[in-house]
């Protein structure tokens, strides 16, 4: 998924926010991807820039998309970032600059590692199901990793589910819930689940008190910590929980994400996250030079997404909540 907003607004992570239990409901914010697929942002909020190293967050479907070709998105460029997909219905084709070629499915996890450079692009196959409904998510990584190497794109088909009673049950795409741990590695404390709210029923969610948290509804409603949440609402939980309570009187699949507080000061701008104003103009420069560090997505048949202009103003390195 690329941020394809032609005058993508400054953002950045980090800083100070009170740190404590809280309930904040997060509006989504609808966002043209292309010219075929709208999505719904959580994150960056203007309320809130991050939970944990979790940075961005864009929601999609359930779309039919049997008449249409579905999601285009070109090659385009990230840096200082993981991606992760997961999808609740449909197919997406992902091809990168490091050779990975994989069509990816409902209730799998692939994280795409950017590190210091990598190109991307998605696309619905197209021979694509009717349907598609998913997550794309950006995990900031820390400094001491944000150079790193492009990984190839690591795939979890089978990821680890914990049992919450009542029939409630998350399936644990990174980090821990209930014990229960996924084989998927991070470079700063995280988790991520999709957790299954069958039909009258609920649950208790373990958290870690030291993490802050949030819920998307991902499929249905359900009622978070006395919060009634709708398809596509996001609640922020803030920090020091041991639990958060979920119920659903039709049925409902929620995504808590959530983290350690992010404290390094980031600046993410278009598909680049840095440290600085500089850090984004030589990425931008690179890519639109069509330089080494981002390769080619040498499997796409078409045009590479351009970046847009830099604003007039200098980025300024942000704190993660506003
Ligand atoms: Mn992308």
């Amino acid at each position: 998924m690329s941020n394809l907003e032609r005058d993508p607004a400054e953002s950045a992570g980090g800083g100070q926010a009170p740190l404590e239990a809280v309930t904040e409901l997060l509006e989504p914010r609808k966002v043209w991807l292309g010219k075929t697929t709208q999505v719904r942002r959580l994150l960056p909020h203007k309320e809130r820039r991050m939970v944990g190293a979790w940075c961005f967050v864009d929601h999609y479907g359930p779309d039919d998309i049997s008449a249409s070709p579905g999601m285009r998105v070109p090659p385009h460029p990230h840096t200082g970032l993981q991606t992760v997909s997961w999808l609740l219905d449909g197919e997406v084709q992902h091809l990168d600059s490091i050779g990975s070629a994989v069509r990816i499915g409902p209730g799998e996890l692939h994280i795409m590692t950017a590190g210091a450079g990598i190109a991307h692009s998605e696309e619905s196959p197209s021979d694509h199901p009717p349907m598609l409904h998913g997550v794309q998510l950006w995990v900031a990584l820390p400094d001491a990793h944000r150079h790193t190497a492009p990984r190839a794109f690591d795939s979890y088909r089978e990821l680890p589910v914990a049992d919450l009673g009542d029939g409630v049950s998350a399936t644990v795409m990174v980090g821990e819930v209930a014990g229960v741990r996924s084989p998927a590695p991070t470079y700063s404390p995280l988790v991520g689940a999709e957790v299954a709210v069958p039909a009258g029923t609920a649950a208790q969610v373990p958290l870690a008190a030291e993490h802050e948290h949030a819920v998307l509804v991902t499929e249905g409603s359900a009622t978070v910590e006395d919060t009634r949440l709708q398809h596509g609402e996001m609640l922020y939980l803030g920090i020091g929980r041991t639990a958060a309570s979920v119920a659903s009187t039709g049925g409902a699949r929620l995504l808590l994400l959530g983290g350690e507080p992010f404290e390094e000061q980031i600046v993410m701008w278009w598909n680049f996250i840095g440290r600085s104003h500089d850090e984004i103009v030589e990425a931008r420069g690179d890519w639109m030079a069509e330089s080494d560090r981002f390769g080619v997505v040498e499997a796409f048949d078409g045009d590479r997404l351009p970046a847009p202009e830099m604003p007039n103003s200098r980025l300024r390195p942000r704190g993660r909540t506003r």
